[in-house]
């Protein structure tokens, strides 16, 4: 069963995906203000954070970022009426997974937290389902969220480990920017935004030039 923490001050809204989460069979916690949200993520084992933005206290990005620096790996999609891109930008820079603008179907955001769930799980019924993926000397660990090159442990942001996690698991396959957009950002960016290309550069930048070539005109692939 997936526990979900619903972080949000609004009553109806609270309520609205309570019902709906329930009937889907997740088990649902409120967090009605920053700090509370906090200390749940923090002492208690949650599988998916619905972020509102607007919560009382501090706001969701600031939440957002002490998770994330203090270590939490939990998929967290953003809930809010900000439609602006600079928030959303933000919020995925942050470390956010995606984002859900109010108002917004039910259905959509149900299938979000199924396609995050589905990729951040890897140890259901049996303890040899695979947790590393390794490709030359390049370890990816995905339960401790742990990349190790040539023995040498080096930190990723999570979109970056995401990135880097997408390569790894089509290692002989050229993926398109569209592809990766879609697995690693999760929605429709703009098309013409140059975020993948950026992403890889950081990527190169820490484990090596040689790690991604470029194919030109159609997309990148691992060079391991
Ligand atoms: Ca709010």
């Amino acid at each position: 069963m997936n526990r979900i923490l619903i972080a949000e001050d609004e009553s109806r809204i609270v309520s609205f995906l309570e019902k709906g989460l329930k009937a889907n069979g997740f088990v649902t916690t409120v967090a009605k203000d920053a700090d509370e949200t906090l200390n749940l993520v923090l002492s208690a084992h949650f599988d998916l954070l619905l972020l509102d933005l607007g919560l009382p206290k501090q706001d969701g990005l600031e939440v957002l970022e002490q998770l994330r620096g203090q270590g939490a790996t939990l998929p967290i999609i953003i809930l809010t009426a900000r439609d602006d891109i600079n928030n959303k930008v933000a919020g995925l820079e942050g470390g956010a997974d995606d984002y859900v603008t109010k108002p917004f179907r039910f259905e959509e955001l149900l299938a979000r937290i199924r396609l995050r769930l589905r990729t951040s799980q890897f140890q259901p019924e049996s303890n040899k389902v695979t947790t590393q993926l390794q490709v030359g000397n390049l370890i990816l660990d995905l339960r401790t969220r742990k990349v190790i090159l040539s023995g040498k442990e080096i930190d990723l942001p999570a979109k970056e480990f995401s990135l880097l996690e997408t390569f790894m698991s089509h290692p002989e396959q050229v993926m398109t920017r569209e592809q990766l957009l879609d697995r690693v950002w999760g929605f429709d960016y703009d098309p013409g935004s140059n975020i993948v290309d950026v992403y890889i550069g950081y990527l190169r930048k820490k484990l090596g030039s040689k790690l991604i070539r470029t194919v030109r005109g159609v997309g990148y692939c691992l060079n391991l």
